[in-house]
């Protein structure tokens, strides 16, 4: 696994959307297990002295303490990631936050998607992920506070210790959303097994303790 030299980095930007920032882990289809452990902020502004899109990590208490929402001009600084394909955001240790412009006004929608103020890890904790379609995160459910791209560890060799990475959509929204659609099934590798797939029936457990419309 390539480690990379990392560098503290300067951006500044227009948020375009906040999602949480999650790990998830999963070991064939006996277990998905997701941890809550801040939120990606997602810019479209200068980063590194380049312009582009791109997300930056942070805490939870920094999310409390800017609610940073939709439209909101920001600045900081953050350090570039270590292992790439471990972390979907581009940065993280974000520091130095400070608020160019607030919004100048929340533009009202009806849901879908959300639009609102973040909820905390412990009420993303308590409600649950189903699998998100990456088409639907990446278009219509982009904003929604509910939308959230994983970064997710595979264990392939429980033995020897040894992980697959990759990134994968989930949804911590109502049930009854009608934007929602699962998308294809996941499959889920283990050295020298073909591979689990992971058809939804985890999404019912991880979501058991919500009702429909909740
Ligand atoms: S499917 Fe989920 S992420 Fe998409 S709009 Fe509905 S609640 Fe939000």
């Amino acid at each position: 696994m390539a480690a990379y030299h990392q560098r503290k980095i300067e951006w500044r930007g227009r948020i375009i959307s906040v999602q949480p920032r999650t790990r998830v882990w999963r070991y064939v289809t006996d277990n998905r297990t997701h941890y809550h452990i801040g939120y990606n902020l997602f810019l479209d502004g200068t980063a590194d002295g380049y312009e582009r899109r791109f997300a930056v990590a942070i805490s939870e208490a920094q999310q409390q303490s800017g609610s940073f929402s939709i439209g909101d001009e920001i600045k900081g600084t953050a350090w570039e990631k270590q292992y790439p394909e471990r972390e979907f955001a581009d940065y993280y240790r974000a520091g130095a936050l400070r608020v160019l412009n607030h919004a100048s006004s929340v533009v009202e929608t009806s849901p879908p998607p959300w639009i609102m103020p973040l909820p905390d890890m412990q009420t993303y904790e308590g409600r649950g992920a189903r699998m998100l379609s990456l088409s639907l995160w990446k278009t219509k459910c982009f904003p929604c506070v509910w939308a959230s791209m994983s970064n997710v560890e595979i264990i392939w060799d429980f033995d020897k210790k040894i992980s697959k990475y990759r990134f994968e959509s989930f949804c911590y929204g109502p049930k009854s959303c009608k934007l929602y659609k699962m998308g294809r099934p996941r499959a889920v590798p283990y050295k020298g097994r073909d591979s689990a797939l992971d058809e939804g029936w985890l999404d019912d457990l991880c979501t058991e303790g919500r009702d429909y419309d909740e």
